[in-house]
């Protein structure tokens, strides 16, 4: 049905919805024209409160459509869901782009800060202008904070940064 969209990309939004389920859920809508939760349930074993939970986020994305009918029997609704392929580049680059975004205001940070730590596992580094206020001792775990290379962080950021940008073609 959808055959025009990879797996990756598929995989790309499962990821960034968070959810693990999501990659079988989509695979699902991904073969089928329309179908409901009732029927993703029986092909995944998936829970009916997950699937409803993952589709909700997909639908806010406006990943999918939604067609309610109700069922003559019990007057229920039923829920029938179909996947908006066309939607799916324009969310994977907005999450790019947000994500470029968080890791630039990051990267300039750790550019612009001279960082100090304890070399303690777990305990967190500190700028400057807070080790000076913490005179110079870890508030966690009581060592002393010595001043700490960026370097690595920095250069890994900005490899993030580069790469990002140049898939998202800026
Ligand atoms: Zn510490």
């Amino acid at each position: 049905m959808l055959s025009s969209i990879d797996d990756t990309t598929l995989m790309k939004v499962a990821e960034a919805l968070g959810e693990e389920d999501a990659i079988k859920l989509i695979g699902i809508l991904k073969n089928s024209d329309e179908t409901t939760d009732d029927e993703i349930a029986n092909k995944t074993g998936i829970r009916i409160n997950s699937i409803r939970k993952i589709l909700y986020k997909l639908y806010d994305h406006s990943l999918v459509s939604l067609r309610r009918t109700r069922d003559p029997k019990t007057g229920w609704f039923i829920f029938h869901w179909r996947l908006q392929p066309d939607q799916l580049e324009g969310f994977i680059v907005s999450q790019k782009r947000r994500v470029l975004e968080k890791l630039s205001v990051r990267l300039e940070y750790e550019k612009n800060h001279d960082f100090f730590y304890c070399g303690t596992p777990g305990c967190r580094r500190f700028p400057f202008e807070e080790t000076v206020e913490l005179v110079f001792r870890c508030p966690t775990c009581g060592k002393p904070l010595m001043h700490f290379d960026n370097d690595k962080i920095v250069s890994a950021l900005a490899g993030k940064v580069e790469q990002l940008r140049k898939e998202l073609g800026e």
